[in-house]
């Protein structure tokens, strides 16, 4: 699995970086591309890139502000046109988003050739889609702002054949339900399977935020994960400043990630004011404060998860 930075500028886009769009790769688990927020340049972005757009098959928006949202018609148009045809595609956001797709699509007479699917999701929604978990949940920004929490399944341990053999228990249809389930009966004799499996491994938790300030929820989402991407207008400077506009300080982030054991720390939507040279700066500072591993993302950072 695969994050793709494509537009990691807050509010405005610069020379260098383009307003909000992260991307999701499933491969190896799905051939699919989910995106999180489509700002202005994701189309363009995604030239750069060799994702197709017939295999985005999701697109979650944090919220409704024009830096996070801003793409999505070229993107939806374009679908059409780049492999998407019948191929359909869920758009999920903030009540406001059917509204603002709907709108957008009939005024410029544009007609998509897949289906489209619109959900507006609530805060502490959870839902499914294949095997994988998500979970929403309402920030702090001044206008509704979400975070999804995606929590991939668990991988079941191997089975230990030998042992097995060992009991008396043959190769057969009962080893399908060895790896299944937590206890098998044969004979009359109950066998607590997790004996004869190595340990499974918990799947991998991300986490993308929408604009925020500190609140519960942004603690809630960001548990144990192994990574979160999350906004981080203010690098340095006053931090109340950065709350009076409903938006993190990097002391904020740092304590969001110190307290939730999160392991990777993916910084984006960062302030226009600064250039490259002061980002390196304020990393090298930044890195040795946290016990998380972190990176302040430029456009087209890819972060890879084993
Ligand atoms: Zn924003
Ligand atoms: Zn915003």
């Amino acid at each position: 699995m695969k994050i793709i930075c494509l537009g990691t500028s807050a509010g405005l886009p610069t020379k260098e970086r383009n307003t909000q769009t992260t991307v999701l790769s499933l491969n190896p688990h799905y051939n699919e591309y989910w995106m999180f927020d489509c700002g202005e340049a994701a189309q363009h972005q995604i030239l750069h890139t060799n994702i197709k757009l017939g295999k985005l098959t999701r697109i979650f928006i944090t919220h409704l502000h024009g830096d996070h949202i801003f793409g999505l018609p070229g993107i939806l148009t374009s679908r059409s046109f780049q492999g998407g045809e019948h191929k359909p595609l869920t758009i999920y956001g903030p009540v406001g988003i059917r509204a603002f797709v709907e709108t957008t699509l009939e005024v410029s007479a544009s007609h998509l050739n897949y289906p489209l699917e619109i959900i507006e999701v609530v805060d502490k929604q959870c839902f499914q889609i294949h095997d994988i978990n998500i979970k929403v949940g309402l920030l702090k920004h001044g206008v509704p702002s979400f975070g999804y929490r995606v929590k991939m399944p668990d991988i079941q341990g191997n089975l230990m054949k030998e042992k097995l053999i060992e009991q008396g228990i043959l190769p057969g249809p009962i080893y399908k339900q060895f790896k299944n389930n937590a206890v098998v009966t044969i004979d009359n004799i109950t066998y607590d399977t997790a004996q004869f499996k190595t340990e499974s491994k918990k799947g991998k938790v991300l986490v993308f935020y929408g604009d925020t300030m500190p609140c519960e929820n942004e603690m809630i989402l960001a548990h144990d994960a192994d990574v979160i991407v999350h906004e981080c207008t203010y690098l340095d400077g006053d931090i109340d400043l950065s709350h009076k506009y409903f938006h993190s300080h990097f002391e904020d982030v740092k304590q969001l990630v110190i307290q939730c054991n999160v392991k990777h720390l993916i910084i984006n939507h960062v302030s226009n004011r600064y250039a490259r040279e002061d980002i390196q700066c304020l990393l090298s500072e930044i890195e040795h404060q946290l016990n998380c591993t972190v990176h302040i993302a430029d456009d087209f950072y890819t972060y890879e998860l084993n």
